[in-house]
Order: structure tokens, then C-alpha cells, then sequence
């Protein structure tokens, strides 16, 4: 399992931004981590010089969507050093993935050893400022040339990072969801579970409507009812309803985000009572309009948690909170960016050290 490293020269390497300069996912570093999958094996992995990839225009990938990715962000500690979180539940829901999607898996230590040597050699793009991470893309194409629907018998495992600055750019302020109420996300029975890329493009037309009337997030219902909350965009989502925590259960539509099972984790060690139940947006509505709904926030790795502070369903708008950060999403963030930050002692020994 040894990785093999081709150093950049000096040339090779690219000139880092300032943090201050950084947005989501536009910068990449001066290495990527790559393996080919071919005759039913994976090859020699290989950490080398950040490069494009040629590829033929019949690939399979370009053509039905065969591809999963992960998200994970790596932290700098006060005393400078380096921290995944829970890289190994990351891996285990890419093997998911995987398998959803006809894919090979990938043994879990080198999943994570890539991560940890590509880290090592990259600690210098880690940001150093306040909220500021390393964002890591896991990824799998299926690269065999055919234009047939069927496994492909080739695939590129790679893995890029990205310097990334704090999702507030403002602080820590409520936003804003637009329900969709014509279009879904996820069907029971289909690809809703996995993290593989055709289940975001369907979903931009909607994002696009929710942009238009100044929503910038898009949340789902179920496909079958068109009537319990799933997720948001590329988060799942929980309610505080009369001082408890409430969020939807993991049916096989909803993304199982390992945000929402830390922060489950979290609220209940803190004392917090939290259900996994469903809810339907007309009930929801009704009790944020009559206060028994106060909070709402949403949990993934890109924003850690986001509180909401005004949902849009069928042409009306409803404010939760009066769009103040409530007590218990204020708390919870509290504690899990302090755990990520190295802030607070990690009681759960979720942070996985890189050297
Ligand atoms: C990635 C993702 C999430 C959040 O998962 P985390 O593991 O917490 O980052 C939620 N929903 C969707 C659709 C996602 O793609």
C-alpha cells in the first residue's frame, strides 16, 4: 500500500492566495492523489504534480453519470497542527457509494492514508485564519471507452484539495430556504443515499428558481407525498420544537451526512432530547407560525451548521425566530466548530491527526 510520490518542481507550483481571498472550491493545490482501476485490480497509487486528466470523448463517465465523490475538510489547530474529522466514516460511506453504483470500493486505510500523505506533503495550503479549512474532493469516474449502459470495467480514483474560506462570510447569520414544492430530489428506491454527482444537476433548476426570488438554498420534500422535509441542498436539517431537536429519519432518500449523526451525538451528550421522525412541512408551519418551532438550522460539512431563519413554501414566507440564531443551534455550533478547531477537548476522539 505504499503511495509513490512524484515531487512538483519548483516551476509546478503555484502561487498560494491570501486567505482573505478565498472562496468555496475555486483554488486547487500543487499535488492530486490518483489510482487506476483496471482487470478487476487497483494499480499503484501515486500522489503527483496537480494535472488535467485527457480523456476520450466516449469515456463512459461523460455520458451516464457513473461517478461518486466525498466532502471533508482538514483543520489547523492553535499549536499548528493538522486534523481530519471522522475521515473513516467518509470512507465508509464512499464504499456505499461504491456500491450503489456498480463501483469497486477502496480499502478504507489507504482511503484514508492517501488523504493523510496528500495532507502531509500540501500542510503549507492548510489556512491558517479563524474558520478558514483545507476542503478534500474524494472522487471516482468510470473512465472505459464504450458507449454501451453497463459497468465500466475501468475507473480513476482521485483526490484533489482546495483551500477554503469560512461559509459566513458575514458571521454567523440565519439564511433563507425555498421549499420545492414541483420538483424532488430523491425517490425511494433511487440514488438519493449515495454521494454521486447526477443527483445534483436535476437539482439545479430549482436552485436556480430559489436563487431568482432570493432563496439561496433549495429544501426537499419526499418524492412520493410531496410532504416531509428530507434535506437542503448538500445538507440535512433539523428543528427545535418545544426545546427538543427533531430531524427526518434515514430512509434511503436522505443523504446520511456525518455532520448529522456528530451533531445527534453531541445534542444528547449535551442533555438535548433528539427524535428521528418524520415531519411534514404543513405541521412545521404551523408551529413556527404558533412559536413551538423556534429554531431550525442545517448540518454538513461545507457550513458546519447553519441556522434558518426564513422558509418559503407555495408563495408564502414564514420567518422562524424572527431570524435571530437560536440558543441550541448557537450552542451546538459552539461545540462542534470548537471540537474542529481544536478549541475544546475532542471527548469523542473524533479528530484524526495528519502528523
Ligand atoms: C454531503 C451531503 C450532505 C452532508 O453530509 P456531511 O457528511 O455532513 O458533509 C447532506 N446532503 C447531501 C445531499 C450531501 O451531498
Amino acid at each position: 500500500m505504499d503511495i509513490e510520490i512524484q515531487l512538483a518542481t519548483e516551476e509546478q507550483k503555484k502561487q498560494k492566495p491570501a486567505d482573505s481571498e478565498l472562496v468555496f472550491g475555486k483554488i486547487f493545490t500543487d499535488y492530486l492523489f490518483e489510482v487506476k482501476y483496471e482487470n478487476e485490480r487497483w494499480g499503484t497509487p501515486k500522489i503527483v504534480p496537480y494535472h488535467p486528466f485527457i480523456l476520450d470523448p466516449a469515456t463512459t463517465v461523460l455520458h451516464y453519470a457513473q461517478e461518486i465523490f466525498e466532502g471533508m475538510k482538514a483543520f489547523r489547530h492553535p499549536d499548528g497542527s493538522i486534523h481530519l474529522f471522522r475521515p473513516y466514516k467518509n470512507a465508509e460511506r464512499f464504499n456505499r457509494s461504491a456500491e450503489r453504483m456498480s463501483m469497486p470500493t477502496v480499502n478504507k486505510d489507504l482511503f484514508v492514508k492517501a488523504i493523510t500523505e496528500l495532507v502531509k506533503l500540501e500542510n503549507e495550503w492548510v489556512p491558517n485564519s479563524p474558520g478558514m479549512t483545507l476542503y478534500i474532493r474524494p472522487t471516482m469516474i468510470a473512465t472505459e471507452v464504450a458507449l454501451g449502459v453497463h459497468p465500466s470495467d475501468k475507473y480513476l480514483y482521485y483526490i484533489i484539495l482546495s483551500p477554503v474560506g469560512p461559509y459566513f462570510k458575514t458571521g454567523f447569520t440565519p439564511t433563507k430556504v425555498y421549499v420545492a414544492s414541483t420538483h424532488i430530489r430523491a425517490a425511494p428506491g433511487g440514488t438519493g443515499e449515495a454521494k454521486t454527482g447526477g443527483n445534483y444537476s436535476p437539482t439545479l433548476w430549482s436552485q436556480q428558481k430559489a436563487k431568482a426570488l432570493g432563496y439561496p438554498q433549495v429544501l426537499w420534500l419526499d418524492a412520493v407525498e410531496r410532504k416531509y422535509v428530507e434535506e437542503a441542498g448538500a445538507m440535512n436539517i433539523m428543528f427545535v420544537i418545544d426545546g427538543e431537536i427533531y430531524t427526518p429519519p434515514l430512509d434511503g432518500t436522505i443523504l446520511r451526512g456525518i455532520t448529522r449523526a456528530s451533531v445527534i451525538e453531541l445534542a444528547e451528550d449535551l442533555g438535548y432530547v433528539i427524535h428521528e421522525e418524520p415531519i411534514s412541512i404543513t405541521d412545521l408551519i404551523d408551529k413556527i407560525l404558533d412559536g413551538s418551532c423556534n429554531e431550525i438550522f442545517c448540518v454538513g460539512t461545507a457550513a458546519s451548521i447553519t441556522p434558518l431563519g426564513e422558509i418559503f413554501y407555495k408563495g408564502e414566507s414564514y420567518l422562524v425566530n424572527d431570524c435571530e440564531v437560536g440558543k441550541i443551534t448557537q450552542h451546538l455550533y459552539d461545540e462542534l466548530v470548537g471540537i474542529q478547531f481544536g478549541k475544546i477537548p475532542d471527548r469523542f476522539n473524533w479528530m484524526y491527526k495528519v502528523q
